[in-house]
C-alpha cells in the first residue's frame, strides 16, 4: 500500500485545509488541546454547544458524515478521502464524541434495515448533530451475552409495547432517539426470540437516571421502560430476527470504537521530557522508561498499520471484519498502561487528581480511569480474544450449552 497522497488526493487535502483554516473553531483549540483520553475538554451544556455547532457548520458545508450518501446528508467520499478529512481535523475531532453512536453504529443500521421514508427524515438531522442517538442493548443480566436480554416486547395492532430495563446507555440523557433490542418471543431459543426497533426517547413510557461514574461524570445510565408504546414501522428487521440487525450494529460499533481511540502515545512521550525519575533524572533519558516508550511506540505503530490495513479492505468494497477486533484489544491495554507510567512518574502526586492540582493537568488520572471501561465497552477483552480466536485463527467454539434452549427454560431468564 503506497502512504503518499495520489495527486487527486493532494488536492483534496488542500480543498480540506483551506476549508478547516477558515471555518474551524480556533477560539476553542486550547481546551481541545488541553482535553486527553476520559478528560473531556468542555464540562455540562458547552459540550453540547460547541459539539452541535461545530458539526452544524460541517454539515451545512457540506463535511458532515462524508461517505454517506447524498440524499442523507453526506459526500459520497471515498474511504481514503474520510482518512484525508479525519487526519486533517485534527483535534476539532474532539467535537465528535456525543455523534458516535448515531453516526457510527445507529446510522448503518437504519441504512441497511429502515424504511426509505425514515432513513430520508433520521439520518439528515443525525448527520447535523441536531439530534442524538444512543443504543440500548445491555441489561443488568445480559452485556457480553447480549442474546440473554430480557427487555419485552409485546406487539398489539400496530403497535408494540414495550417494558423492561437497559443499563449503561451512554448518553441517554442527552438524546432524541435509539435503536433498542428486545425480546419478542420467549419461547424460542435466546438468538431467535429478539426484535429490532429504533425509537423515539421522548416518548412517554421511558425515565433516564444517570450513573455516577469513578471519575465524578455522569457519562452513561439506566433506562426503563413503562408500557413504551413503538409504531411497527420503526421495527428494523423482521421480527425475531434482531439478532442478525443487531451484529450489523455491533460489527459496526467496533470499527466506529477502535478507529475513533486516541492511543495516548503522544501524551507519554511529551510528559516524559518534562518529568524527573525519583533520583532527579530526565525520564526520557531512564533506560526503563525508554524501553516502556520504545514499547508503546511499537504497539501504536502496530495499530497504525492494523488500522490502514483495514481501511485499504473497505476501500475494495469489503466489510470490515472480526479482525478489527485486534484493535481495541491492544488498545485499552496500552492506555492503563500509558496511564500507570504517567502517574509511577508523578510518584506520590499521582494520587492526586484536581486539574489545579495534579501533575500535566491530570491527563493520566483521567486516562487511567476512562481506559478501564475501554476493556469493557463494545464488547470485553475475553469476548474480542474469542472473536479473534474463533472467527480469524479458526480454533474450535466456547462451549454454549442454552443455545438451543427455549429462552423461557433456561435458568433466571424470566
Ligand atoms: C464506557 C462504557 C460505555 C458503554 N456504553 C453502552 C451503551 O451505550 N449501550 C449499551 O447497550 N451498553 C453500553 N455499555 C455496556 C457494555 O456493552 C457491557 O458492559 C459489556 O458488553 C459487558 O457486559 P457486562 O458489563 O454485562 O459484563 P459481563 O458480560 O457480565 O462480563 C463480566 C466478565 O465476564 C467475562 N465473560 C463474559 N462472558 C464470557 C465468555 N463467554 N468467555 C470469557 N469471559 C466472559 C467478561 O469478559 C467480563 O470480564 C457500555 C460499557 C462501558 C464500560
Amino acid at each position: 500500500m503506497d502512504l503518499h497522497d495520489s495527486p487527486q488526493e493532494a488536492e483534496f487535502r488542500a480543498e480540506v485545509r483551506s476549508w478547516l483554516d477558515a471555518n474551524a473553531p480556533k477560539h476553542l483549540l486550547p481546551a481541545l488541546q488541553s482535553a486527553s483520553f476520559g478528560k473531556s475538554a468542555f464540562k455540562g451544556d458547552d459540550v453540547l454547544r460547541h459539539s452541535r455547532d461545530w458539526q452544524a457548520k460541517k454539515f451545512d458545508a457540506g463535511w458532515a458524515c462524508l461517505h454517506w450518501p447524498k440524499k442523507y446528508g453526506g459526500r459520497e467520499a471515498s474511504p481514503i478521502q474520510r482518512i484525508i478529512w479525519n487526519q486533517e481535523e485534527g483535534p476539532y475531532r474532539g467535537l465528535s464524541g456525543l455523534f458516535i453512536i448515531g453516526h457510527g453504529m445507529a446510522a448503518p443500521t437504519l441504512m441497511a434495515y429502515a424504511s426509505e421514508d425514515h432513513k430520508r427524515k433520521l439520518l439528515p438531522p443525525m448527520a447535523r448533530g441536531d439530534q442524538i442517538w444512543c443504543q440500548l442493548f445491555s441489561e443488568p443480566g445480559a452485556g457480553s451475552d447480549l442474546a440473554g436480554i430480557r427487555t419485552r416486547s409485546v406487539r398489539d395492532g400496530d403497535e408494540w409495547v414495550i417494558n423492561g430495563q437497559k443499563i449503561w446507555t451512554s448518553g441517554a440523557q442527552h438524546s432524541d432517539y435509539a435503536i433498542i433490542v428486545t425480546r419478542s418471543d420467549f419461547d424460542l431459543p435466546k438468538h431467535k426470540g429478539l426484535t429490532y426497533f429504533w425509537i423515539d426517547m421522548h416518548s412517554p413510557g421511558i425515565e433516564v437516571r444517570p450513573i455516577k461514574q469513578v471519575s465524578g461524570d455522569s457519562q452513561f445510565n439506566e433506562v426503563f421502560f413503562t408500557n413504551l408504546r413503538v409504531p411497527d414501522s420503526q421495527r428494523l428487521g423482521e421480527v425475531g430476527s434482531g439478532w442478525q440487525v443487531s451484529l450489523t450494529t455491533l460489527m459496526n460499533e467496533r470499527q466506529a470504537i477502535g478507529t475513533s481511540m486516541a492511543g495516548g502515545f503522544g501524551e507519554i512521550l511529551d510528559y516524559a521530557q518534562q518529568a524527573q525519575t525519583a533520583d532527579g533524572t530526565p525520564a526520557i533519558k531512564d533506560a526503563a522508561v525508554r524501553h516502556q516508550l520504545a514499547d508503546f511506540y511499537v504497539q501504536s505503530s502496530g495499530l497504525k498499520y492494523t488500522a490502514f490495513r483495514s481501511i485499504s479492505a473497505i476501500s475494495q468494497g469489503r466489510d470490515p471484519g472480526p479482525e478489527n477486533s485486534i484493535g481495541k484489544v491492544v488498545t485499552g491495554q496500552m492506555l492503563q498502561e500509558i496511564a500507570s507510567l504517567g502517574l509511577e512518574l508523578q510518584d506520590q502526586g499521582g494520587l492526586l487528581i484536581g486539574e489545579g492540582e495534579a501533575a500535566y493537568e491530570a491527563k493520566f488520572q483521567f486516562m487511567l480511569l476512562r481506559s478501564l471501561g475501554v476493556r469493557i465497552e463494545g464488547g470485553t477483552d475475553e469476548i474480542l480474544k474469542n472473536i479473534i480466536a474463533e472467527r480469524v485463527l479458526g480454533l474450535p467454539g466456547d462451549i454454549r450449552v442454552d443455545r438451543d434452549v427455549s429462552f423461557k427454560d433456561i435458568p433466571g431468564a424470566r
